[in-house]
């Protein structure tokens, strides 16, 4: 990775003509692993963007993260963010790294400073297992899992960070539902489930994850929930309790379309959720705001690999096929959105044929090998 301020690439040159200029995409290479799954998918974004008719991108590369502090004393520079902020999308890698910590004892998370500058409350985190792939399920015939949990990302329990209260016999957080963000977030969901109807994904369900037999908090966010769902009547809504969900993810995971909920129990599904597809390595996110979206797998920077060339890159190729589909959607160009779906597939294609898979997945296939399958399923099958 350059530590350079910015380093600008365009796709590979070609002879299509622009109506429109490229899109800009963020790009933060991140520690440890970060800048090791990053390079093999801008090659794959390059190759994508080089051979479409309807748009280009122009990757810029920004400074940011844990090594990037323990040299300059900065872990998100201004200018990064100020870049950030202006580009049409962000594609991050994992960050951070255990042994270089702020003062205080945190570590460097500009992924986490992101999601609340930005104002990114909608996390969304698919969850796939296609016939044939590798998982700790054993899928019944014919089934296969296909759910997104979305986790609300700027509040709930996290609303807490920094100000918790601890005495000398207690200490306290202080969970933060708003009406305001529980209605956009709604509102995101229920779209969601709009558009996974539409292309044949799913069945136009939303179900509300809460634990309002409990609690004042959930029992609000569950009456917004229903507020909102009355003015989406082409779809299905119910609700569950967070406790049964956890229990049903493990059963029959492949009943859910689209799952809501807040930011703790979010957390705690989507890697559930990762496990069911098989470990972190497969698990793409995105955390999408009004305005911006940063597209980063759920993964942190594994330094217990880093260096080794076995990471697993399909969680961060999976994030970028998330990018074109969300950006294509945002700016309604259709071969974008297309070439997202097509980038999933050849991901898909890879895990079910089973014959290059990285060590997490029990394969023995470098890093590179298993970006190239994907490549090769993308331009040459
Ligand atoms: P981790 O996700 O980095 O690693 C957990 C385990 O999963 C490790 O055994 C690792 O080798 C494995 N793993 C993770 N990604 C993999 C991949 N792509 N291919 C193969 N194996 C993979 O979690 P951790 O060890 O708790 O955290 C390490 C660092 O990452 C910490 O500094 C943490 O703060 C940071 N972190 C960052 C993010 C993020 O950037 N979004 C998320 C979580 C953790």
């Amino acid at each position: 990775m350059s530590t350079h301020l910015l380093e600008q690439s365009g796709s590979r040159p070609n002879e299509k003509k622009m109506t429109a200029d490229p899109f800009e995409i963020a790009v933060f290479h991140g520690d440890g692993i970060g800048p090791e799954i990053m390079a093999p998918t801008l090659r794959i974004m390059r190759e994508i963007a080089g051979s479409a008719k309807s748009y280009d991108l122009l990757l810029l590369d920004l400074p940011a993260g844990a090594r990037h502090y323990a040299e300059t004393g900065t872990s998100l520079p201004e200018v990064s963010l100020k870049r950030a902020r202006n580009a049409d999308a962000i594609l991050l890698s994992a960050m951070g790294l255990p042994d270089i910590r702020y003062s205080d004892g945190t570590e460097i998370s500009p992924q986490i400073e992101l999601r609340m500058e930005l104002d990114l409350f909608a996390g969304v985190r698919p969850v796939r297992i296609r016939s044939g792939q590798v998982s700790p399920l054993k899928l019944p015939k014919y089934k296969s899992v296909d759910f997104v949990l979305i986790r609300e990302s700027t509040e709930g329990l996290f609303y807490s960070i920094g100000s918790g209260d601890e005495r000398e016999a207690e200490a306290r957080e202080t969970l933060r539902i708003t009406r305001e963000t529980s209605e956009k977030l709604f509102r995101f969901a229920f779209d969601l489930a709009t558009q996974r109807k539409e292309t044949g994904d799913g069945p136009g369900r939303v179900t509300c994850v809460d634990k309002a037999n409990v609690f004042r908090a959930f029992a609000f966010f569950r009456k917004i929930f229903d507020e909102e769902a009355s003015a989406w009547p082409g779809l299905l809504t119910d609700h569950a309790y967070v406790d049964a969900m956890a229990l049903w993810l493990v059963q029959r995971p492949w009943d859910f379309d689209v799952m809501v909920t807040e930011n703790m129990f979010g957390d705690i599904l989507s890697d559930l959720g990762a496990g069911l597809m098989g470990g972190l390595g497969l698990a793409p996110s995105a955390d999408i705001g009004e305005k911006h979206a940063v597209f980063q797998p759920c993964h942190g920077s594994a330094p217990d690999i880093a260096g080794l060339g076995i990471a697993n890159p399909l969680a961060m190729i999976l994030s970028a096929a998330m990018m074109l589909e969300w950006l294509g959607s945002q700016h309604d160009v259709e071969e974008m959105r297309h070439d997202g779906r097509r980038l999933r597939d050849a991901d898909d294609a890879d895990l079910s044929d089973r014959s290059c898979l990285t060590r997490d997945l029990g394969g023995g296939a470098s890093t590179e090998e298993v970006a190239g399958a994907v490549l090769k399923s993308l331009f040459v099958e």
